[in-house]
Parts: structure tokens; sequence; C-alpha cells
């Protein structure tokens, strides 16, 4: 059995036998040399399909075993991005006509039609694969589109460049943002519901980011599933003996608790899943970000952006709106560093992230910024640290056990049983779906604060020898949960997460 995304794909073979009777029969050539068709196929031994490719393409067919799943995943791939093509070349069309066309009114409606229809069919699919970012990024004659899905950048398809114009004007336009500053980053949202393809009452909010590149403007999609992707707390990942320990830490009636993590690890999801938790009438509750990122009713979410004011600032007048719970988005230098433990102090929940490689590094960094030890002792309630890593898919989880590299890297014995995804229809063929925190975290008590007071170095120093995110990521691979190398892709991006 091969892995197609293994084998040398030739477009042009790809589409040798059409789109319907690759879905029909489950079959996807892929390489055409001297009169040899090598295909894809379920059934290698199924004599009346071989038979009949090679009618039908004069060749002599090599047949290759392969899962069904991955079979139909690259034929709609293929074909998939068919469409678009078929849209770009309508492009291609009235540009030509349109030299023979004077007024500009007509121009612009003309032109910007397959622009329109190109990006909606973008949007489509990556609403559809449940995407978190659309690329679309211009690359010398080629304009790509990739997809973030959990967390992997995936090329969708290429277009010719001439479409690049429209493209960004109409998403400029979308996305209310300046169509004539081409030369500046510019940042913009949208916001679309009840469309055919969303399911009913689902609303995704886009934020639009443009940079100028070499090539033109390169523009990032953000895609926010409103309240439908909001996570449970439940469904972070976190194991339940160290959820009821987190809400009981999220519940005391003041002090600070902060997450680390490097871009994209979950942070801000998990913040804002236990926020939700504390959201009662009862509460005064005040976020201020940049921007704000999962809007809750009920609570006060400042854009820092739209104020005016730096953080310091706004920390400062929200502490005179008589707040229960303040949240900062992210805390980078020391005067909020300095505000927000003041505030822990004095009687308020603050919540924020930092940006550092383990939970352990939250103290040194905070004694770094010259706050005294023991006013980080006595502001801190917890630290808690997470990377995100893929679940595996449970419809097509089968066991194995440790490569001789991956024990090694892990430091585990090679033949610990651990679990791979093959790829199925329920998870887009990748044998992944979703994702989940591995995680470490400290609270703290009165033995610790002592010591945080006293020794803050070496008490960082003894919490990283417990290399408790290490342990939890490999609980989390014994389980079944993940697999080996999202682990080691995750803990070795550990090293990495302080130069960012
Ligand atoms: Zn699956």
């Amino acid at each position: 059995m091969i892995r197609i995304a293994d084998m040398e794909i030739d477009v042009e073979t790809a589409r040798l036998l059409g789109h319907e009777y690759c879905v029909k029969y489950v079959v996807f050539p892929f390489r055409l040399e001297d009169e040899h068709l090598w295909v894809a196929l379920r059934d290698i031994k199924n004599m009346d399909i071989l038979t009949n490719i090679s009618d039908i393409t004069g060749c002599f067919v090599v047949p290759v075993a392969a899962d069904e799943g991955d079979i139909l995943f690259h034929v709609n791939r293929i074909f998939g991005a068919d469409a678009l093509h078929s849209i770009a070349s309508q492009f291609l069309v009235d540009e030509q006509l349109k030299n023979h066309i004077e007024s500009s009114e007509i121009l612009t409606e003309i032109s910007s039609a397959p622009a329109v229809r190109l990006i909606d069919s973008l949007i489509e699919t990556g609403v559809l694969n449940r995407a978190s970012d659309i690329h679309i990024e211009p690359y010398g004659q080629q304009l790509r589109a990739r997809y973030r899905v959990d967390g992997q950048l995936i090329t969708y398809s290429t277009v010719d460049i001439t479409l690049l114009p429209n493209v960004v004007s109409r998403l400029k336009i979308m996305g209310g943002m300046d169509i004539s500053e081409k030369r500046l980053p510019q940042d913009g949202h949208f916001t679309m519901t009840d469309s055919n393809f969303f399911a009913k009452g689902d609303k995704v909010d886009f934020r639009l980011s443009t940079l100028p590149t070499v090539f033109g403007e390169k523009i990032v999609i953000r895609l926010l599933y409103g309240e439908t992707s909001y996570i449970k707390k439940e469904a972070l990942g976190f194991y339940d003996e160290d959820l009821k320990k987190l809400t009981a830490l999220f519940n005391q009636p003041y002090g600070a608790i902060f997450m680390t993590g490097p871009t994209g690890s979950g942070k801000s999801t998990t913040l804002s899943s236990f926020l939700r938790e504390l959201n009662h009438e009862t509460s005064n509750i005040i976020t201020v970000e940049d921007p704000v990122e999962n809007p809750i009713l009920g609570i006060s979410h400042i854009n820092i952006e739209r104020t005016g004011l730096n953080f310091p600032g706004a920390l400062r007048h929200i502490l005179r709106q008589d707040p229960d719970v303040i949240m900062i988005g992210e805390i980078r230098d020391e005067e909020t560093a300095r505000i927000a433990i003041q505030a822990a102090i004095t009687g308020h929940v603050v919540l924020s992230t930092l940006h550092t490689n383990d939970a352990a590094g939250v103290i040194e960094r905070l004694t770094d910024m010259g706050i005294p030890s023991y006013l980080v002792a006595a502001a801190l309630n917890g630290v808690i640290s997470q990377r995100l890593v893929r679940r595996i898919c449970q419809d097509c989880a089968y066991p194995t056990t440790l490569t001789q590299t991956q024990a090694q890297l892990l430091q585990l014995p090679v033949h610990t049983p651990v679990q791979l995804g093959r790829g199925c229809s329920h998870c887009n063929h990748t044998g992944f779906r979703s994702r989940f925190a591995i995680y470490e975290y400290i609270i703290i008590n009165e033995n610790i604060r002592r010591q945080i007071s006293s020794q803050p170095s070496k008490f960082a120093e003894g919490i990283r020898s417990l290399q408790g995110l290490r342990n939890n990521a490999v609980r989390a691979l014994i389980d079944g949960k993940t697999t080996a190398d999202e682990i080691i892709r995750a803990l070795s991006r550990e090293n990495l997460a302080g130069e960012v």
C-alpha cells in the first residue's frame, strides 16, 4: 500500500480519466512514462478495471494499491482545483474583451465578476474544511492559495497571476480597506452569516491582512467561527484531575494567572474558555487586547488599537471602572507587567499571556522585568504553559509502535504501543481531527510563594527539571490521543519559542 502524497504526481496525467470515472471506480492515475500508466486503486487484482483503463488510454497499466480515502482525496484535490481554474480562465477571456470596451463602469463589472466567484469559492472551501486561515499569495507568475487546517498549511491551487489585482481589490472592498493603498500593510474584516455553505445560524468572521511583497500584495484571511468555534474547557485537552484543579484556580477571588507558549499554541483559546466560565451577571470583566480575538457577550472588550492608548494607559482607565476580572491580551513590557501585578495584589483577578518557553519562564521573565520576587510571589496564583497537537482521528486509528528515531528522541522504548491515523473520509484523509493542548502548570501555594520570594531562579530550575510538558505529552501519546511526530514537533518548538 502506498501513500499517494509520497508519489510524484503529474497533474496532467491525473486528469486523464476524468472526475466522474475516478470517483466511480476509485482510481487515481498519477504518472505516465513510455506508455506505462501508474494508477493507484483499491484492488490491484481487479482485472476488469485494469483492462478498461488500458482500453480507454491505450496504455499499459501499472497498478499500485492505495487506501480508498487517500485516492478520493487526491481525485477531489485535482478536480476541485479545476473549478478554480475554470473561473480563472473566464477571467482571462474577460481581460481580452476589456481592451475593446471604453466604459469604465462596464469594465469594472466584467473584470470583477470572476474575482468575486474565485473568492467565494476559496471562502466556501475554506469554511467547509474548517480552515483557520486562507493564504493568497503571489509567486512569480502564479497566485497560490493555501489553507491552514488543524495547524498545517495545505496548498489548494495556483492560478494565473493576472488575477491578483482584482482579487486584492475585491477583498479590500469586502474588508473595508483602502483599495488605492498598495504599498502599506492593511487590516480589515467582514462577517458572513447564513450562506448556503454555512450551517444555519452559523457566523464566520474574516480578519484580513495585506502585506506588500516583491511579487505583489499577499493576503491572509483568518477565519473565526463565531459561537461555534468556542471551545468548552472540557474539550481543550486537559485530563479530568487537572481540569478540576485549574477550574479551582480560575475561581480564586483575586490574583494573577499567566498562560504561556509560543504563537499558535492556543493560549488565548484556553484563556477565553475559562473567561467564559467567570462571566456572571455579578462580575465586571474587562479585557484589553490587540486585537479582540474572541468577543463574549457580557464582557467589556477593549481593542487597544482603537483607543489610541497603550496598554499601561488603558489599564489605568480600566482600574477606575471597578473591575473584578481583567484580562490583558499579552504582557510585552515592564510597565504593563507592573500594573498587572499591582492589580492582582489589590484584589483583582488578572489573566494574561506571556511569551516564554515554559511555565517556569514566567517567574524568570517577571523578575527580569524588574519586579521584585516578593511581589511576583504575592501576586501569582498559577501559571499554565501549553502547545497544540493534532488529535488522531478515532475512525481510522490503528495500533503501531515507535520507530527507532522517535524512540530515541522521546527517550522511550521502541516497543512502546502508540497509535496512528490511516486517513478516512471523516478526517479529510489526514488521519487527524481537531487539536488539543499538551500542557504543564504550576499552582502556587504558600510553600511555593516562599520559594519564589526567596530564590526565584532556583525555584524555576527545580520546576523545569520535572519536565512537566514532556511528561504530559508522553501520556497523551501512550493514551493514543496523538502521534509521536506531533509531540516531537510540538516539543522541539520550545527551543525556538523564545526567539519569536
Ligand atoms: Zn480518519
